[in-house]
Formats: structure tokens, C-alpha cells, sequence
């Protein structure tokens, strides 16, 4: 079987979303990739999560093809993949429809940034995509998804591990997939900590920004591990 350790961590991220509380029934999906062989292990489709195995992760080229699994892979395959190809300093990606960061995809809104908590991931607001137009949705629509959350990206001056895609959900991305996966438990603390700020005060202002650049850089340095600079994407 081919790439053991990458099937067992690509399968420890996927349990990771349920242990967290961030995917109903079999929403939800974590993958990861093995740059030197450029092969990404992804989550079945449909299968429920409690009967997973590593032998049903299903291994795919960066075009999509199967090399190995006899179950079809997950339909978010392809935006996993443009990710993949576009951001090259990623190794897992997460996607759920966790309900807080939902809730703010849905309505549109990038999550302010209101703490330290945030401040300590992200480096300014949790961003949101362009809604996708009709001829995006009943084209490619899953790789026209990546598309969107890669342009979102390039108005960025700094990484963001996460992004949430307009009426929808969020993505997550880390160096691997069980990081991909602590990423999008954050990202749902922080949509859920952001929902609740502003109704306890709905003119809050966002963190000020000395605050947010001291616990944004003490983590993501130059040699930061996660997060792209404008010209690598
Ligand atoms: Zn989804």
C-alpha cells in the first residue's frame, strides 16, 4: 500500500475534525500530500467516519487521477489540488462546515480580527472570497472553488491558514493535514468568539495594531512554517 504514514496522518486529521466537533455526518474533509512523489491522500467520498480505515484513504496525482483506492475520492478533491499546486509551502488541507465559521461564510463577512487569539494565527481579518458566478458554479465548480480562494488570497499582504469561502465554508491549510485540521478548529474558536463579541457590543473595533502585529510576528517570523507572502501565491 502506498504511502502508509501518509494515509494514517490524513486519516488522524479527518477523525481530528469529528473529535473537534466541526463536521456533521460525513461533511468534511482533510487531505494531505507527499511533495517528493506528488501524491495527495484524501478522504473518501460518503463514507461515514467512524468505519474509516487508511486503506480507504484514496491516493490521486496532482491532476486528480486515482494510483490507488477502489473508493472515489472526495468532490472537494480539486480545490485540494489547485491549493496544492498554488501554495507550495502547504502540506494538508482541511475543509468542514463547521457552524460559526459557516454562519460567517454565509453571511458574507470576513471575521474581524478582535484579539490576541486571532492575532496569533491570522494578520488581520479571516478573509472571505468573491461570491462565484454562475458560470464558475456549473463549470468546474469545485476547481473553480480553489480559484476563488486563491484570488481572495493574492489581495493579501500576509499568510492566512484559513480563508472562508462566501456561502459556503472554511478551508484550512497547514505544513500537514493534522495541522490543517488544528487550523480549522481554530478558525471555528475564533468565528464563534467573533459571533459573540459583536453581539456583546456591535460597534466593537477590530484589535488595535500594535497588539495584533506583537502576537501575529511572534509566531510567523521569516521562517514561519505556515502562511504565504503575496509573491509566493
Ligand atoms: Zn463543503
Amino acid at each position: 500500500m502506498l504511502l502508509g504514514n501518509l494515509r494514517q496522518q490524513v486519516l488522524g486529521a479527518n477523525l481530528e475534525l469529528v473529535r473537534r466537533g466541526l463536521v456533521l455526518y460525513t461533511f468534511g474533509n482533510a487531505s494531505g500530500i507527499s511533495r517528493p512523489d506528488g501524491l495527495v491522500v484524501i478522504k473518501p467520498s460518503g463514507v461515514p467516519y467512524e468505519d474509516l480505515k487508511p486503506e480507504h484513504m484514496v491516493v490521486t496525482d496532482m491532476t486528480g487521477k486515482i494510483i490507488e483506492g477502489d473508493l472515489r475520492p472526495s468532490s472537494d478533491l480539486a480545490t485540494h489540488l489547485v491549493l496544492y499546486k498554488t501554495l507550495p509551502a502547504i502540506g494538508g488541507v482541511a475543509h468542514t462546515h463547521s457552524e460559526c465559521a459557516t454562519a460567517w461564510s454565509q453571511a458574507r463577512r470576513p471575521i474581524p480580527c478582535f484579539g490576541t487569539t486571532q492575532a496569533d494565527y491570522f494578520h488581520g481579518p479571516v478573509p472571505v472570497t468573491d461570491v462565484m458566478t454562475d458560470d464558475e458554479i456549473e463549470g468546474e465548480y469545485e476547481k473553480n472553488t480553489g480559484h476563488a480562494i486563491v484570488r481572495a488570497l493574492r489581495t493579501l499582504d500576509e499568510g492566512t491558514p484559513g480563508i472562508l469561502v462566501a456561502n459556503h465554508g472554511p478551508f484550512t491549510w497547514g505544513p500537514d493535514a493534522m495541522e490543517a485540521a488544528h487550523n480549522a478548529a481554530i478558525l471555528e474558536s475564533l468565528a464563534r468568539m467573533a459571533w459573540i463579541t459583536t453581539t456583546l457590543d456591535h460597534e466593537v473595533q477590530p484589535i488595535g495594531r500594535a497588539l495584533h502585529d506583537k502576537h501575529y510576528f511572534r509566531k510567523h517570523g521569516k521562517d514561519a512554517y505556515y502562511g504565504q507572502t503575496k509573491e509566493k501565491i
